[in-house]
């Protein structure tokens, strides 16, 4: 898992992100296909992402918001 501050740094970036894209999120197709990546990624444990410490049931929501190892599809 990523330190506190990377951590902190990356939720700051990403909510700034997210604003600035008008809060939007992924339609819920896109939403399963990203939590079903995740659930066979060996960076995964539990809800958490070790790569940048996300929470994947809200990150995995965001329009803006990818995967940091590029996994999930385009849409
Ligand atoms: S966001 Fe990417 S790196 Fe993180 S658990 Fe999901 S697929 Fe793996």
């Amino acid at each position: 898992m990523s330190s506190i501050p990377d951590r902190a740094w990356n939720l700051a970036k990403a909510l700034t992100a997210f604003a600035a894209d008008g809060c939007r999120t992924v339609p819920k197709t896109t939403y399963r296909i990203r939590l079903q990546t995740c659930a066979s990624c060996p960076r995964r444990e539990d809800n958490w992402c070790l790569e940048c410490g996300c929470f994947l049931p809200v990150k995995a929501k965001g329009r803006t918001w990818q995967c940091p190892l590029g996994k999930w599809p385009t849409t």
